[in-house]
């Protein structure tokens, strides 16, 4: 197998694929796959009952909130946000967004598309989004006291754990989960820093995510979302984008992604025996720090766009710098002599080009190891 540091559908625990492998053609003993198997039957319910709980102690969920499997991608929550907490119709209520990449922007642009009266209270497009909206600034944007002058409070405060093209992260979390009110929900897409650390989910009032990064295969989306958020009341939603239906189904209103519900669950079951979020979150630290001294530490020749507060443990942005501008044709270079070395999917997202390293929790060391080592030797093969 080759070391893949793709931002997505990205490098899966090797145990869990060949647990899946070994189950393939006959799932706990039911005599067919998983794949195979109605998602009524009691064999899928177990697999699917499990799976919550596990995720629950994961996290250490509390009981007021519930875990919804959704379809559609995180993408799709882009617009369930804004037509379950405030519904269609409602285009007066303010909703807060922080815009600190790509991914948020998106979120931004697809409530304002359906009619929501959208607030960027910051947006870092300016640095090309490098950087996290300072402290000050934040305060004065999200707490009480600016709601009278802006126009009321809004209905829910969004931003993005983890923006997976810019590498730009909120760390800690607290730096926005402070400034906004009590009363007022926040909402946070972690697709891409999902179980990378504890997180305390009573501070939130949504938490989502793709499965594809930190869990499991592309086609389900996990939705964290507060009971009393289901209580509010939204002219009709979409059958699949409303939570409230999925709540009262258990996730089961139509057939559900089993399979990626299955993988997730063998995913849930791995990190909890390999000590779960808190030793996830030691590893992703040790992993990121080795690759940020190697940029760090190469004279310039690469190099991290994004300001050191705000960088990413989980999608490293860099460049090949020569004669201080970008040297794409290096990269292009680098790319391909990677992939000769079994090193792949280290292209920077297409709009911002360049170099990017995934390291999500199922990348060993030994692959970031293996990565470190092919950027000293192609420097030596290169550099100035
Ligand atoms: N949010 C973040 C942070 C992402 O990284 C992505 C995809 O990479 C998305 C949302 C969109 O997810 P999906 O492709 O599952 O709709």
């Amino acid at each position: 197998r080759v070391w893949n540091f793709s931002a997505g559908p990205g490098v899966m625990p090797e145990a869990v694929l060949r647990h899946a492998q070994a189950e393939m053609l006959d799932a706990a003993g039911s005599g067919m796959s998983v794949m195979e198997m109605s998602h009524r039957s009691p064999a899928f319910d177990a697999i699917h009952t499990a799976s919550i709980a596990d995720l629950r102690t994961l996290l250490a969920i509390p009981d007021n909130y519930h875990v919804l499997y959704m379809q559609g991608g995180a993408t799709a929550q882009f617009a369930a946000v804004y037509l379950n907490l405030v519904g269609q119709g409602d285009t007066t209520t303010p909703v807060d967004y922080v815009v600190t990449g790509v991914w948020s922007d998106k979120a931004a642009k697809e409530a304002q598309a359906l009619g929501a009266h959208v607030r960027r209270v910051t947006d870092t497009s300016a640095d090309r989004h490098t950087t996290l909206p300072d402290a000050a600034a934040l305060a004065l944007q999200l707490g009480a006291a600016g709601h009278g002058d802006r126009g009321g409070k809004p209905a829910y405060v969004y931003y993005c754990d983890n923006e997976t093209v810019h590498g730009v992260e909120v760390s800690p979390a607290t730096a926005v989960l402070d400034h906004v009110p009590k009363d007022v929900p926040v909402v946070c897409d972690m697709s891409s820093n999902f179980l990378t650390r504890p997180i305390d989910v009573a501070r939130y009032g949504v938490i989502y995510g793709g499965a594809q990064k930190n869990i499991g295969p592309a086609g389900v989306t996990i939705v964290i979302v507060r009971d009393d958020l289901l209580q509010r009341r939204v002219p009709a939603i979409p059958a699949m984008l409303d939570w409230s239906l999925a709540a009262k189904n258990n996730s089961l209103y139509n057939t559900p992604p089993t399979w990626a519900i299955y993988i997730s669950g063998l995913v849930f079951k791995h990190v909890l025996a390999a000590g779960g979020v808190t030793a996830m979150e030691a590893q992703c630290a040790a992993k990121a720090a080795r690759v940020y001294a190697a940029i760090d530490g190469s004279g310039g020749f690469y190099r991290g766009p994004v300001h050191h507060a705000a960088r990413s443990r989980v999608n490293i942005p860099c460049r090949i710098v020569v004669d201080g501008a970008p040297a794409e044709a290096l990269e292009t270079q680098f790319l391909a002599d990677a992939a000769d070395a079994g090193l792949v999917e280290l292209s920077g997202h297409r709009s911002v080009g360049g170099l990017r390293f995934s390291l999500y929790n199922a990348m060993p060391m030994a692959g970031v190891e293996a990565l470190i080592a092919f950027m000293a030797q192609f420097q030596q093969k290169h550099g100035p």
